[in-house]
């Protein structure tokens, strides 16, 4: 079974001259590859490569890096894992999703649709609805199901399904609900895209 640990929690908070600070959870997975889902902002680049080396890892290590989706805080860091495969969807359900060889600037049509396999015990989750190319990570693991959502899920908050989502901060609010229920019904704990971790009642 697969091993999950939050490298950095994901934040999105507000200083007193209400500027937003805004950085995505990032998460490692050991299965038979290394994965990192999202890579964080700019101002995690430091502690996300001293994360790693608490784990015995160097960026070269990671193999899989998957972009829950293309937003900046979510990607900007990708250029530190050279030797990863970067899988994204790019694009909504009707197309397949891309896997990229960043440094030799290859790209190739992989299939990313539910229940994908990424890499044993870790499985693709298309959860459409903050954008179009939003999917998310279901990882089977000796303390149950875990999903690591990106912004599909951006904090603990959004287990109230009163909640509404803002149209202006999402594409498609009625996809997003559908996106946080299926979320909510697979998962036992969820890693959300801007919040810690938490358990599923
Ligand atoms: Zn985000």
């Amino acid at each position: 079974m697969a091993e999950v640990t939050v490298l950095i929690e994901g934040e999105n908070t507000r200083d007193k001259e209400n500027k937003m600070s805004m950085g995505s959870s990032v998460t490692l997975i050991k299965s038979d590859r290394i994965i990192l889902v999202d890579t964080g902002s700019i101002p995690a680049k430091d502690r996300l490569i001293q994360e790693l080396e608490i784990q015995g890892l160097t960026p070269e290590d990671i193999d899989i890096v998957v972009l829950t989706h293309l937003h900046l805080d979510h990607m900007i860091n990708v250029h530190l894992f050279n030797n990863a495969k970067v899988l994204c969807k790019v694009r909504g359900d009707e197309y397949p999703g891309q896997v990229h060889a960043l440094p030799q600037g290859c790209l190739e049509r992989t299939d990313l649709f539910d229940s994908s396999s990424i890499a044993q015990d870790v499985e693709c989750m298309l959860t459409p609805g903050h954008t179009d190319d939003m999917m998310s990570v279901l990882v089977k693991t000796p303390e149950g199901n875990v999903v690591v959502a990106g912004d599909a899920f951006p904090n603990e908050e959004w287990t109230d399904l009163n909640m509404q989502p803002s149209p202006l901060l999402n594409l498609d609010v009625e996809k997003f609900n559908k996106s946080r229920k299926k979320i909510l019904e697979k998962a036992d704990y969820i890693i959300p895209g801007h919040g810690k971790m938490f358990k599923v009642a």
